[in-house]
């Protein structure tokens, strides 16, 4: 197995792999810094490129083109920036399978599940294709006699966008899309575990004739991120990661004066009540809690089952287990892949000694799949605990992988109870045939996504996504509506056209009437 050191460092066997660099101005640039990381192949477990690290001066090499391409790009007329939207739309989706290879190659998700990432994707560059009509503003006329009033929207200037491994795609375009279609520039800061993603989509954005500087990538870790935070001519910056970084982005950020939100981490419930289509609760639980290894921020970590549901639930999903194909994504029949790093899967693995060690009972350990067991690459195959307990590890972790746990509750008061005390409140779904109960579980639950019979509630690009409690620092939920208010501002103009001749001097204090 290839050896590597920690990722900030340069290594030896550097020259002889693929580099991933930055892209800004419109052309690959190579790093500068002498810093980078490996990105591995999750499926072999193998170093198969280096990603560039940016110090601050390359992220402020590439503000610098940013804000020299802001000008000309704001002053491009919305009917123009449409068609860019368009054609960006179009390239993405012709281009989507070699964009979903890199994803494959890169995260270790298998290409349905990839292909699926950029469907959604590409949902949010046709929600931005309205552009016209979202920054519409208002008009009032005659306010006052001869007065009108009316609000327009501009953009902010530069802004950027820092985003996790688990969809190097999707996210990226939650932002930009929206981000350049309301006349901003936009510098992308990707995970540097799956950074070729990026590229591709910046020269499919050169490819639609966007012009240089008005999309640029930079590659790296905290030193590039913390350069992102201080840099004063970046406007604004939407994050989504882990709670504890989104914490530190929207305190650095709003402190430096900068626009933030920031979507963190989630532990997404799902209860089943007992007049539950047993069969439809299994096949939802499987899909939302394996689905991309887990590795979702709308996946389901939990099932809270509510009374006598719990037997036959636990034993319908356990029934279904074998059937999941865990494999690499070379392989057309699988239908779950490896984790992102060896670290990760091995995290994710513990919580089989810490459930069982706390009180949990495991009905299904991923670790005896062939895959764990024989494989370099990070697999691991699906796991269900049951008998889990809010003070448990397995309960109070984001565990992030294939490992669904069980938490049994008497009642629909202790399971809505359940979620509202949990930190976070990213997404969470009721299964049940009872119209009264859903309706009064979404009017009272405690999170910022609700699926009624729908395990993965990620709204359609026309509402927006965000999270609550520790899921999401800032006002703003990401894309649809919301994310053109959040990369735009407001401006009320007040104006009067005055026959020459009428006015006279006023100290007093403007009135209406
Ligand atoms: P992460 O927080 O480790 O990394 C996210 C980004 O922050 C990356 O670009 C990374 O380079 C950067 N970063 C990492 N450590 C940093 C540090 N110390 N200082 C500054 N920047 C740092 O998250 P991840 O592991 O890439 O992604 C998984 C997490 O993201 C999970 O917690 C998941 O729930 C969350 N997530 C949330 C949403 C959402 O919409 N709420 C969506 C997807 C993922």
């Amino acid at each position: 197995m290839t050896q590597v050191a920690e990722p900030g460092v340069a290594r030896s066997d550097a020259p002889t792999k693929e580099r991933v660099s930055h892209w800004i101005g419109g052309r690959t640039v190579a790093g500068t810094s002498g810093r980078e990381g490996p990105v591995y192949d999750p499926a072999v477990g193998q170093v198969t490129r280096y990603v560039d690290f940016a110090s601050a001066s390359e992220v402020g090499a590439a503000v610098a083109e940013a804000k020299t391409a802001f000008p000309a790009w704001r002053a491009t007329s919305l009917s123009k920036r449409t068609d860019f939207m368009f054609k960006i739309r179009n390239l993405v989706e012709t281009h989507r399978k070699e964009l979903a290879a890199h994803l494959t190659a890169e995260h270790g998700k298998v290409p349905s599940d990839a292909l699926g990432e950029i469907a959604r994707g590409i949902e949010n560059l046709e929600f931005a294709c309205s552009i016209p009509s979202l920054m519409k503003g208002g008009f009032t006329e005659q306010a006052s006699t001869g007065v009108d009033v009316y609000q327009i929207r501009q953009p902010l200037g530069v802004v950027a966008g820092i985003t996790p491994f688990n969809f190097p795609a999707m996210v990226p375009m939650w932002m930009f899309a929206t981000a350049i279609a309301t006349g901003n520039a936009f510098i992308l800061k990707p995970s540097e575990k799956d950074p070729s993603a990026a590229n591709f989509l910046a020269k499919l954005l050169a490819e639609a004739g966007v012009p240089d500087g008005v999309f640029n990538v930079v590659h790296g870790d905290k030193v590039a991120v913390d350069a992102i935070l201080a840099h004063p001519d970046i406007a604004a910056v939407s994050f989504v990661g882990s709670t504890p970084i989104a914490r530190y982005i929207y305190e650095t950020g709003t402190k430096a004066g900068k626009r933030v939100q920031a979507l963190g981490g989630a532990k997404n419930h799902m209860i089943v009540l007992p007049d539950a289509d047993i069969e439809m609760a299994a096949d939802a639980a499987i899909s939302a809690g394996y689905g991309s290894a887990g590795e979702r921020c709308m996946a389901i970590a939990t099932v809270v089952a509510v009374g006598s549901v719990a037997d036959p639930l636990v034993e319908a999903i356990k029934a279904r287990l074998p059937k999941v194909k865990v494999g690499p994504g070379s392989d057309p029949s699988a239908e779950m892949g490896p984790l992102v790093t060896r670290q990760h899967r091995d995290k994710v693995a513990s919580y089989l000694d810490s459930g069982p060690a706390q009180g949990a009972t495991v009905v299904a350990d991923g670790r005896e799949h062939p895959l764990y067991k024989n494989s370099d690459g990070f697999f691991l195959g699906v796991s269900l605990i049951d008998n889990v307990t809010p003070a448990m590890d397995a309960y109070r972790d984001e565990i992030f992988g294939p490992v669904l746990t069980v938490v049994r509750v008497k009642t629909y008061d202790e399971a809505v109870k359940l979620i509202n005390d949990n930190p976070y409140g990213n997404g969470t779904a009721i299964f049940t045939r009872d119209g009264g109960a859903a309706r009064q579980f979404q009017f009272e639950v405690n999170a910022g996504m609700v699926g009624i019979n729908v395990p993965v509630p990620v709204p359609v690009s026309y509402y927006s996504f965000g999270g609550w409690k520790s899921s999401l620092f800032g006002d703003l939920h990401m894309y649809g509506p919301e994310g053109i208010q959040f990369y735009t501002r407001a401006k009320i103009v007040t104006s009067r056209w005055p026959d020459p001749g009428t006015s006279k001097i006023d100290l007093g204090f403007p009135r209406t009437r």
